[in-house]
């Protein structure tokens, strides 16, 4: 039988705040064990929490991003359960009122709807060591402020969830407003899952597979599910509805538990946090964060600068790059010049050396460096040559020319005197040239940059030599 693939994804993020959402512990990933904990965060009695702001801030920057409508009230409530990763046995939570809801984001060309984006702590994390057969808590990432994006089930192949989750991913580093770097953790990804017969109009049902880490394995989970499940229908039998775990090393996903409902949670507004509130002004303010994001750019690199779409993608790998190139065209606009200058002699050097999130060279430095070879005033040797100083001394390009003779001197009295030799030996051709024979130039062109060397780029010499033919 044929079937058709429903998939939804609740993708986790964590915000890049300085501190944690309810206390003033630092977040940061790899630090040393239960070093950054507080009695809130590591759950004691009694402890109080007290919101931060700046993430709630950057949950609704998060929203924009994702064409959310942002929800000028939104709250907190306690989702209970009982496991060792949060010993006060209650997650912080929007179930009731979350911050964004009803947005989308655009997968060539298709709208996946995003149904709520609420905002939570991230609990602690289990380290679970099977040679000495206990488990090992670390609750540094308890009390990380997290997203947590739901999409409606509108995906339908393995290849447009990753996108999809590639895409978010982007955003919101864009946004500044999460690292996303799946490999340490920064954003997560569930998958749910369902198959029915093509054409149908009722959902099947699902599982869940928790906490996915690359984009990899969330296609890799999305296929073994696909064969897993439509084998079991095949056989006229039901999925059962479970959450479950994918294994990295085998492909295969294997059951967890079976699937809880929000009563299972028993939600209630938390309450020692306030509702939060905020007014028209303080979103307007909110907005002017939020940068030209990615699509936008890679519309205005491939529709106004002409730049082809694989060019575009790879200023577009990170947002210092684009940021920078953009700067660059705003002072010099040779768009294709820069950003081919940018891709093949930067990304070279950035390949070899490393980039530690700064150039030693400004934009406008940069500008100035692809105008020289436009002016004629270096060759494009002499660029790639200059760019790679830039790149490690950090100095202007025109001195670097100069200091190392790299400037093409430009003798116009040696191409004038040169031109008026090979028009004098070529009269044949010069004839031609006249009499509309353009093809010839190329000749006399040649017969000019001999004579002349190195003292002239050839821009020069074709600008007095077309002068002098017209005359
Ligand atoms: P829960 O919070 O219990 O996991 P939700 O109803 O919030 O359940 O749904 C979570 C995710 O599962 C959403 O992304 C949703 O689109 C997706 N989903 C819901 N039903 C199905 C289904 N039958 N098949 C695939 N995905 C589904
Ligand atoms: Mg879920
Ligand atoms: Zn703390």
């Amino acid at each position: 039988m044929k079937y058709d693939v429903v998939i939804g994804l609740e993708i986790h993020a964590e915000l890049s705040t300085q501190s944690k959402i309810f206390c003033g512990c630092a977040q940061q990933f790899g630090a040393e064990t239960n070093s950054l904990c507080c009695a809130g965060c590591s759950s004691f009695p009694g402890a109080l929490p007290l919101l931060n702001k700046r993430a709630m801030e950057y949950a609704v920057i998060a929203g924009l991003c994702l064409n959310c409508k942002i929800n000028s009230y939104s709250a907190f409530d306690r989702k209970n359960y009982f496991y060792p990763d949060l010993p006060k046995a209650y997650q912080v939570s929007q179930f009731f009122y979350p911050i964004c809801s009803d947005g989308y984001l655009e997968v060539k060309g298709k709208k996946i709807r995003i149904n709520r984006i609420h905002v939570e702590e991230d609990a602690g994390k289990l380290i679970h060591d099977e040679y000495l057969g206990v488990s090992l808590a670390d609750y540094n990432r308890g009390g990380v402020p997290l997203i947590e994006i739901v999409t409606e089930p509108d995906i339908t192949s393995a290849e447009e969830a990753s996108e999809f989750a590639e895409m978010v991913a982007y955003n919101l580093r864009y946004a500044g407003v999460c690292d996303a770097k799946m490999e340490e953790g920064s954003l997560r990804c569930d998958v749910n899952i369902s198959l029915k017969p093509q054409g149908s109009k009722e959902l099947g049902v699902r599982a869940e597979i928790k906490n996915l880490n690359s984009f990899k394995s969330i296609e890799r989970a999305i296929e073994y599910e696909i064969k897993r499940q439509s084998e079991i229908l095949d056989r006229g039998e039901k999925v059962k509805q479970e959450t479950r775990r994918f294994n990295d090393n085998n492909g295969r996903t294997i059951p967890m538990r079976s699937k809880e409902e929000a009563e299972d949670y028993r939600y209630f507004p938390d309450p020692d946090i306030p509702a939060i509130l905020f007014t028209e002004e303080q979103l307007k303010e909110i907005a002017k964060k939020v940068p030209l994001l990615p699509q936008q750019r890679f519309d205005i690199y491939t529709n106004q600068y002409g730049l082809p779409p694989a060019d575009a993608k790879l200023l577009l790998t990170k947002k210092d790059y684009s940021d920078f190139y953009n700067e660059s065209v705003k002072i010099y606009n040779n768009y294709k010049d820069t950003a081919s200058l940018f891709i093949v002699e930067l990304f070279r050097l950035i390949n070899d050396y490393g980039y530690d999130g700064e150039f030693k060279f400004t934009p406008a430095q940069f500008a100035k460096l692809v105008k020289m070879l436009d002016d004629g005033k270096i060759t494009k040797a002499a660029q790639k040559a200059i760019l790679g100083y830039m790149f490690n001394e950090g100095k202007d390009p025109e001195d670097i020319a100069k200091e190392r003779g790299l400037i093409i001197e430009n003798d116009i009295e040696a191409v004038q005197k040169a031109i008026a030799e090979v028009i004098a030996e070529n009269p044949k051709a010069v004839e031609q040239y006249k009499s509309g024979i353009e093809k010839v130039f190329g000749f006399l062109m040649g017969q000019t940059a001999r004579k002349v060397g190195k003292s002239a780029s050839p821009s020069i010499i074709r600008e007095y030599l077309i002068k002098a033919l017209q005359d």
